[in-house]
């Protein structure tokens, strides 16, 4: 093989390992790490910074920043279509900016914020057949010369594999979430409790600590459907939801756990901290019933807090307590056993 056919194959090589490297991650930040240790590796130690589209806001966000200031700018937001970056993002094409300052596409913006004085610029732009998702841009060359095709065509080959990796990852977290919410109520349904429950119980082997639930089943849910109808039965339910939405944490996970049960994950929570939330939630709830236009409900809660890394057992320790709030009228239905079964299930999806 002749010396430049070998050159080429390194080349092919190099740039098939980046692009496996890159779409095989599975979340956002997966994709965004891997461009960082690829883009650093192919152009340090410029200056270079990745930018998202958030198109709620017509805003582009630093995602990535690298080299000087980059602290002050990771989390930073311009406006979208604006500078060197707003014109790659409108336009879909790469940009190659010799001088800044003769250029009527750049904005002063960002230097103004950094301090830095940009001279140079290529930006490329992160978008698939779909959908534009952002820009990557690199900032003054080294030896203040001037870009070349090739870097402009190592850049673009890098971002082609980021935007289909982060379209996949996109994808693929839409598909989650989809697969884990209820759709009545939008809290996560069994399987994503059963997740939740699996990343506690991990949570707790190693590091230790607490874990409380708070169960809420809504009292004679069956009569409110039958004597208000089944669409004020939904809408109970829903009211239900957001009220506990509305009082609970942060931090806390909700589920709709049965037809009318649900449960609150208060991770790191101890019996004192379990109670306070139990007060506040069935504040919340009184009040939600005393404006529902579906007619008032009641519930009833049950709680339990413990350090049992077989979360399972702190579970059923509050479904206890449920059944004892509801002076043991509650009818067992296996579906603590349901759940615990789930725990065990491999999981399939990301
Ligand atoms: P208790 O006071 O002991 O809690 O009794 P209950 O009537 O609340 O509980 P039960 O388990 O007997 O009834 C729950 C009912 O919830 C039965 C089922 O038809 C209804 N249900 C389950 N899912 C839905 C839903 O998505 N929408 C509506 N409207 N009703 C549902
Ligand atoms: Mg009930």
């Amino acid at each position: 093989m002749a010396r430049g056919e070998l050159d080429d194959l390194i080349k092919l090589h190099y740039f098939s390992d980046i692009g496996k490297d890159i779409v095989k991650e599975r979340s956002l930040r997966g994709v965004l790490d891997r461009l960082m240790a690829r883009i650093g590796e192919c152009f340090a130690p410029l200056n270079w910074s990745l930018l998202l589209l958030d198109r709620e806001r017509d805003e582009l966000v630093f995602k990535i920043a690298v080299g000087k200031a980059s602290d002050i700018l990771v989390g930073r937001r311009i406006p979208a279509f604006e500078g060197v970056a707003g014109w790659v993002v409108s336009n879909g094409r790469a940009l190659i900016v010799e001088d800044a300052s003769k250029d009527p596409r750049f904005s002063e913006r960002v230097d103004s914020i950094t301090g830095f004085r940009t001279e140079s610029i290529i930006a490329v732009p992160l978008k698939t057949e779909e959908r534009t998702y952002g820009v990557i841009e690199l900032v003054n060359k080294l030896d203040g010369g001037r870009f070349s095709a090739l870097e402009l065509r190592t850049l673009a080959t890098i971002a082609d594999f980021g935007a289909i990796a982060i379209e996949r990852a996109v994808y693929l977290g839409r598909l989650r979430r989809r697969a884990e919410t209820d759709p009545l109520t939008g809290l996560l349904n069994r399987r994503g409790l059963g997740r939740v429950l699996v990343r506690e119980g991990r949570r707790m082997k190693r590091y230790g600590g607490q874990l409380a639930f708070i169960l809420a089943d809504i009292d004679e849910f069956k009569a409110i459907n039958d004597t208000r109808g089944h669409a004020a039965g939904d809408a109970v339910l829903r009211a239900v939801a957001a009220a506990l939405e509305g009082a609970a944490r942060e931090s806390d996970e909700l589920a709709r756990y049965g037809g009318d049960e649900f449960l609150v994950v208060l991770p790191s929570a101890g019996p004192a901290e379990a109670e306070g939330a139990k007060r506040r939630l069935a504040a919340a709830l009184e009040a939600a019933s005393a404006a529902c236009a579906a007619g008032p409900f009641s519930v009833t809660l049950g709680v339990h807090a413990g350090a049992d890394p077989d979360v399972g057992r702190i579970l059923e320790a509050s479904d206890r307590d449920l059944y004892r709030q509801k002076g043991g009228r509650r009818a067992k239905d296996g579906l603590e056993d349901e759940i615990m079964a789930m725990m065990d299930e491999p999981k399939d999806c990301p």
